[in-house]
């Protein structure tokens, strides 16, 4: 696909499509009513709360990368509420463009406003 773009196109022909029935496939994006939440999906979510659960209060760090404002009741909302109930807890996030939290975690939050890109390939 990348080199068969064009003026910032791809041919239509080179578009995935489903196995099955061979229509287009999409990203799976919070976007509408299609999201999937299959098996692994809930495995995982409960993993995930479990997790939250068992280091309630514990010195944890929310590393918040790339979450812009489509879906922010996902993940960024969260991240702000989970560090303002946790002096123990230090937000972060790496976001080109829109690196912010709320002043009232401020003082236990690092936003760096750089390409995350960019920012990886220093670390290497
Ligand atoms: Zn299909």
């Amino acid at each position: 696909m990348v080199d068969g773009q064009k003026d910032m196109c791809v041919p239509s022909e080179l578009l995935p499509v489903c196995p099955h029935c061979g229509s287009p496939m999409t990203m799976n994006l919070r976007a509408d009513d299609k999201f999937v939440e299959d098996k692994g999906w809930h495995e995982a979510a409960k993993r995930y709360e479990n997790f939250l659960q068992t280091r309630n209060g514990k010195r944890i760090l929310f590393l918040e990368l790339g979450v812009g404002y489509n879906t922010p009741v996902i993940i960024k909302y969260p991240f702000w509420r989970m560090t303002a109930q946790n002096p123990n807890a230090i937000y972060a996030c790496v976001n080109y463009g829109e690196a912010v939290c709320p002043r009232e975690i401020a003082g236990q939050s690092i936003c760096i406003d750089a390409d995350i890109g960019i920012l990886l390939a220093g670390l290497g």
